[in-house]
């Protein structure tokens, strides 16, 4: 094993494609449907909100996706991440086993957001968009995106979750630096968005109802599309360069993990990490374990049902085979706002129907706890939500010491959190509420959104 705590790849070790697990999953997920309808739907429906490059990959089989050279060239501006080993937080909690952490927080963004938001950017530019909506939650997705746009001369107008637009102030200057123009959602600029307003003037927002509202924008216009930043089939391909880089790196640690995990909100970061180990797993029978950790508040893999469902709020989207708790559900405002969302990608859903991946649901207290104890040993102050990542690591380690058993543990530190003090400052203040969906509050809440 390797002494150093910092494994690193070299650009021209950077991998060149990204990986796409549709050629290897075993049960293929079913199609999408109109949402009207109710028929199946081929990939030209999509082509009034998404550049045809993107609808190709979200309905690709191929293995491998040469990832273009522009994108290759502004990935080199924080690519390839390093991936570091957490000796310091192993000794803290004296464990026997190796935890190793790929650090995604290092870029413009500070989140592993920016991995498709350039590719997103590029693509929209060589189909002469003028124009991108979308939503934020937390605001990493907008800031992401905001840079990616400018830089390829596009407009970027994002809804953002109300709550988190008050809540994080910063986030939103840091999109207007990079030249985003952001708005809170639920707007009154959309019918979406005045619906929800007239139910409910005080509603804090939701993802889907952000998505909505940018997504009833791009239809207006052929030159306009809209962006997601998680959750869909593309988003997640090019999320798999973190993963593809943590096969190579684990390799050169001369390691290979038993369990990788990832928080999940849509699935874009965990799925990243874990697809190319589960390739591993597919294709050449190897033993691993793919873990994601969801908060207890928004239990969508742990207490939600599989079924179709919309997205969105207002059911523009096409229906989706997914893990949900109903597009109509809204949070309690935890302060991991990107792990906020309704639903989860399909392909996640599928692999996890099927029992490819397992899912575990967290409280907001314990993993902000892991988060400063990772913050005072390997100094990086990490964002909400990848404190989930971190408290199931320190679960694997401390179950593998039980048992007396040395694991080798590998999670993604999806972003860092400098722009989450206020959420930290609420922790050491004792004032951070736990909060857990009860299995009467998710059956409400399905209820609550019929199809
Ligand atoms: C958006 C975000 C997430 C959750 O989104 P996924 O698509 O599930 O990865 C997790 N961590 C950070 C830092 C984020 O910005």
């Amino acid at each position: 094993m390797k002494k150093t705590s910092k494994i690193l790849l070299s650009e021209k070790e950077m991998p060149r494609q990204w990986y796409n697990i549709m050629a290897d999953m075993p049960n293929k997920p079913m199609p999408p449907l109109h949402p009207a309808t109710r028929e199946p739907i081929g990939p030209e429906a999509l082509a009034a909100v998404f550049p045809m490059e993107l609808i190709k990959q979200e309905v690709s089989t191929e293995r491998y996706i040469d990832i273009p050279d522009e994108v290759i060239d502004l990935y080199k501006m924080y690519r390839p991440a390093p991936l570091f080993r957490a000796i310091n937080m192993e000794k803290a909690i004296g464990t026997k086993s190796r935890i190793y952490y790929k650090y995604e927080g290092g870029n413009y963004s500070g989140s592993h957001k920016a991995n498709t938001a350039i590719a997103q950017a590029y693509y929209n530019k060589q189909e002469g968009i003028k124009r991108i909506t979308t939503e934020t939650g937390a605001g990493q997705w907008g800031s992401a995106l905001s840079w990616a746009c400018h830089h390829f001369g596009i407009e970027l107008l994002v809804f953002m979750v109300k709550v988190s637009y008050h809540q994080k102030p910063g986030r939103k200057l840091l999109m207007n630096s990079y030249n985003a123009r952001v708005v809170p959602s639920p707007s009154t600029m959309t019918e979406s968005g005045r619906r929800i307003l007239e139910k409910d003037p005080d509603s804090p927002g939701s993802l889907g109802i952000a998505i909505s509202e940018a997504m009833e924008i791009a239809v207006q216009d052929p030159y306009t599309k809209y962006s997601l930043g998680s959750v869909l089939n593309h988003v997640i391909l090019h999320q798999t360069i973190i993963g593809q880089e943590a096969l190579l790196q684990m390799e050169k640690a001369d390691d290979y993990p038993d369990v990788v995990i990832g928080c999940f909100g849509g699935g874009s970061n965990f799925s990243g990490i874990a697809f190319p180990f589960l390739r591993e797993k597919l294709a050449n029978g190897k033993n691993i374990r793919l873990v994601a950790v969801e908060p207890a508040s928004c239990p969508k893999l742990t207490k939600g049902k599989f079924m179709y469902d919309f997205g969105d709020s207002a059911g523009m989207t096409p229906l989706l085979p997914m893990y949900t708790l109903g597009h109509n559900f809204i949070p309690e405002k935890i302060h991991a706002g990107g792990l906020r969302y309704h639903g989860a990608g399909v392909l996640v859903s599928q692999l996890l129907k099927d029992g490819f991946i397992e899912a575990k649901a967290k409280m907001q207290r314990e993993c902000f706890e892991g988060g400063v104890l990772f913050a005072r040993t390997e100094g990086i102050l990490p964002a909400p939500e990848s404190t989930y990542a971190i408290a199931g690591a320190l679960d694997e380690a401390r179950k593998a010491d039980i048992e007396g058993v040395s694991k080798t543990i590998l999670f993604n530190l999806s972003g860092h959190g400098h722009f989450d003090i206020s959420a930290y400052e609420k922790y050491f203040e004792g004032n951070l509420p736990d909060h857990e969906m009860t299995a009467t509050e998710v059956d409400a809440a399905i209820a609550n959104s019929e199809i």
